[in-house]
């Protein structure tokens, strides 16, 4: 079993990079990429667990990028970590992220949420802060009534607590992937709520740009969003990639390694074969 796509508590997966890399074993994923936010910083306690538990760890981030004014994520495989052109564009993605959590937990505050900042770090612990974070102090404040909720009255554009970031843009996301050896993954095409028409715009934008795999499995997409994803890879000569998304065992619908083998009709990307 292969999953390509998961975090950890190096951004706003709630298990350790060691606790996923063993629940990734124990239940038969042989090769498992970490993909966090903005962050490597989880892959050297993965790769140590990995050697422990005899399955194999892929270095991989998941790097926010700014399209035609929309956010997109894309997922980059195999990466050198040292390398010094991917090292410094997740630095300032990571800086991006901070100033933006000023914002939000100023923000926040005006709707009741208390010390957002110092608590959202605090749950962070060290790792990514993401809006992930917020919506668990809004729960924990019964401000709204789960993560999904608080995402919805609060956290989305246009609801109080956003504020609009600009992250890198496509190019550069693939400059850095590509510097660091790894190859790049549009991550969860049916995932940003576009119209069918944006999608295939994303697509082509990502390919032109020199993408080299959409994810058309995860662990929410249907078997009719896998075969369109199928036919976007096919008209744009893109491979296709498959993981879960996994962020936390609560989602018991949705666990590290659940997730369907690619249609056959689409070339497999490099790390699926
Ligand atoms: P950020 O990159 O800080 O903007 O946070 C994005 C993360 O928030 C995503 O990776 C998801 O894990 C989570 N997220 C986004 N939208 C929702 C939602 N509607 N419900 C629950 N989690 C969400
Ligand atoms: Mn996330
Ligand atoms: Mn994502
Ligand atoms: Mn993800």
């Amino acid at each position: 079993m292969i999953d390509l796509h998961t975090h950890s508590t190096a951004s706003d997966g709630q298990l350790s990079p060691s606790a996923l890399v063993e629940r990734a074993a124990s239940r038969g994923v042989q090769r498992l990429a970490l993909t966090d936010h903005d962050t490597t910083a989880g892959i050297t306690e993965a790769r140590r667990a990995a050697a422990a538990y005899g399955i194999e760890l892929l270095a991989g981030a998941e790097i926010s990028v700014s399209w035609e004014r929309r956010t997109l994520h894309v997922v980059g495989l195999g990466l050198d970590i040292e390398q010094p052109t991917l090292l410094a564009g997740l630095g300032r993605q990571q800086a991006e992220r901070e100033t933006r959590a000023v914002s939000i937990s100023e923000r926040l505050s005006r709707i009741g949420l208390e010390d957002g900042l110092a608590r959202a770090r605090s749950r962070a612990d060290g790792g990514q802060i993401t809006r992930s974070h917020f919506a668990d102090l809004l729960v924990a404040d019964s401000l709204a009534r789960n993560r999904q909720d608080a995402f919805k009255r609060y956290l989305r554009p246009g609801r109080p607590g956003y504020r609009r970031t600009v992250w890198a843009g496509l190019a550069e996301v693939l400059d850095w992937i590509h510097a660091a050896g790894g190859s790049a993954v549009l991550a969860h095409p049916f995932g940003y709520g576009f119209s069918g028409a944006w999608r295939r715009r994303m697509v082509a934008a990502f390919a032109d740009a020199g993408g080299d795999a959409i994810e058309i499995c995860t662990g929410v997409s249907s078997v009719e969003q896998e075969s369109q994803s199928a036919r976007d890879a096919r008209r744009h000569t893109l491979a296709g990639s498959i993981g879960s998304d996994f962020h936390s065992p609560e989602q018991f619908w949705l666990d590290v390694g659940r997730v369907r083998a690619l249609p056959p009709n689409v070339p497999p990307a490099k790390h699926l074969i």
